[in-house]
């Protein structure tokens, strides 16, 4: 006999960028949702200054909004071909920013709470969830953020182990493989040691003569550096310092430390010893990304790019992220999350935003609307997979869930074309005529983006 009894509801914890799409998606599957939200009158995290629900905590850009040639924007378009509140909230309070989507921060999280509280479907509980939710919470989204509350940190941290919680990032730049120079750059590891995959050439290895390393010392001393909020208190851990202040402790320290030579000869010059040499790791399993090794940072974003770039071999570089040091709880998700986003050891929790490793305002919202499809889906009783690895969505969640190279901490990532499948650069476009080699790398773009959007329709007409 078959009931028409409404669904149980699923509880989402956290109403930021995350909870509060995971919530839309959940309830416009016509499944109930309790959206528990601990922040209300009087109370309030480091970081956010409001009751609203997704509260832009620092900038009021959701950054690119061209699907055809970023991979942000690309993802902005599939959030809006699978009704996202969060987007749809974005366009109806839009401001100029040229080719970014800025918006009117508090319109934004006005027209989000007001249409989850206006959702029948939907309850907001203004309530801290202090510790593991409730045995009889089935199906929980834990969408808590970078700033998780300390009861709820503290027993997740129970339920995953130390090694499987984070309380801040220590991020070093990755950078696009195919923008590295290997007519300067070559692959060896140190010593020719062949690593846990057998590689002896797993590593990049980028040389400097005396001149360019002193400049590049002058360089990161005197770049601007982020400065810390009152209440980050980011420790500095030994073997986890950021460069720019193990040069401040010496000048030869780098070169003693993460940028020493030894172990390593250019093929290209055998005879000569290179001062220093800066090294990359492969970042993805795909092997599009590379990150350098030892280079957590807490120079200014623009001075990394022009700093980096004094790098030989990285003249060119174009940066998948750039580098930071931040407090931020977020899980190892490659070994705690299976690709439906939920918790191995207690599979009835799902993770989505910031606390999954994704980094942003948009990527936190997208895993919050993957997050809300899988778990209605799947109270329904038609469970879904998440969508291919094509899909900007896909690719992200594939990364945080197994794509990240085993051996490296995991640290946060945004979205980037090297976490989807790469595709051989278009000799020719559309209509046959020849494309000049410098305007390829962005075709090649183009034809990832219209294949990750048509591969996302077809998941979800699928
Ligand atoms: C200082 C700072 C500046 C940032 N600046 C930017 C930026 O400029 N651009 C950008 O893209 N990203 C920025 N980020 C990252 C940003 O936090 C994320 O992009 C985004 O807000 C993450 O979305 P989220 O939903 O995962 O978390 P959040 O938006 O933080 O939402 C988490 C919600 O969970 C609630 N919560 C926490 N614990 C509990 C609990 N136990 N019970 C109930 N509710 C709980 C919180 O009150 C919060 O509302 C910044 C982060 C910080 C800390």
């Amino acid at each position: 006999m078959t009931t028409n009894a409404t669904p149980q509801p699923i509880h989402v914890i956290g109403g930021g960028l995350a909870g509060s799409e995971a919530a839309w998606q959940v309830a416009q599957a016509g499944v109930p949702v309790i959206l528990h939200e601990m922040r209300r009158p009087g109370v309030t995290t480091d970081a956010h200054h409001t009751d609203g629900l997704a509260e832009l905590v620092c900038s009021n850009s959701f950054r690119s909004d061209d699907w055809e040639y970023n991979a942000v924007g690309l993802i902005h378009q599939e959030m809006r071909e699978l009704g996202s509140l969060i987007m749809a909230a974005a366009g109806e309070n839009q401001v100029p920013a040229g080719g970014a989507l800025a918006v009117d921060r508090d319109g934004f999280s006005r027209a989000v709470t007001d249409r989850l509280q206006a959702h029948p479907l939907v309850t907001v509980v203004r309530e801290e969830i202090a510790g593991l939710p409730p045995e009889d919470w089935d199906s929980v989204i834990v969408a808590t953020g970078p700033l998780t509350s300390p009861a709820l940190a503290e027993a997740i941290l129970g339920l995953t182990g130390e090694e499987s919680l984070s309380f801040f990032d220590a991020i070093a730049p990755i950078v696009h493989a195919d923008s590295i120079d290997f007519d300067i750059a070559w692959r060896q590891s140190r010593y020719d040691k062949a690593g846990p995959g057998g590689d002896a050439a797993a590593y990049v290895n980028c040389p400097m003569d005396r001149d360019q390393y002193e400049a590049f010392i002058d360089a990161l001393l005197a770049g601007p550096k982020a400065e810390f909020k009152d209440w980050e208190h980011v420790p500095y851990f030994d073997g986890c310092l950021p460069i720019e202040v193990m040069a401040e402790r010496g000048r030869e320290t780098l070169r003693h430390g993460p940028m020493k030579p030894v172990g390593l000869t250019n093929p290209r010059d055998p005879m000569v010893k290179a001062h220093a040499i800066v090294q990359l790791r492969q970042d993805n399993a795909l092997g599009t990304l590379f990150n350098m090794v030892g280079f957590q940072t807490k120079l200014k974003h623009g001075a990394q790019a022009e700093v980096f770039r004094m790098i030989p071999g990285l003249q060119k570089a174009q940066f998948a992220r750039l580098g930071g040091l931040h407090r931020n709880t977020y899980l190892n998700s490659p070994r705690l999350l299976d690709r439906q986003l939920r918790l191995k050891p207690m599979p009835r929790l799902r993770f989505a935003g910031q606390v999954t490793g994704v980094e942003g305002y948009v990527e936190s919202a997208a895993t919050g609307l993957l997050a809300g499809r899988l778990a209605a889906a799947e109270r329904l009783g038609q469970p879904i997979e998440a969508p291919p690895a094509e899909t900007a969505i896909g690719a992200l969640v594939q990364h945080i869930t197994g794509g990240h190279l085993e051996g490296a901490k995991f640290q946060p990532m945004n979205i980037n074309y090297g976490l989807l499948p790469p595709l051989e650069a278009p000799r020719v476009d559309d209509e046959g005529r020849r494309i000049p080699p410098k305007d390829r790398g962005r075709a090649k773009k183009r034809l990832m983006s219209v294949r990750g959007l048509e591969a996302l329709k077809a998941w979800r007409d699928g």
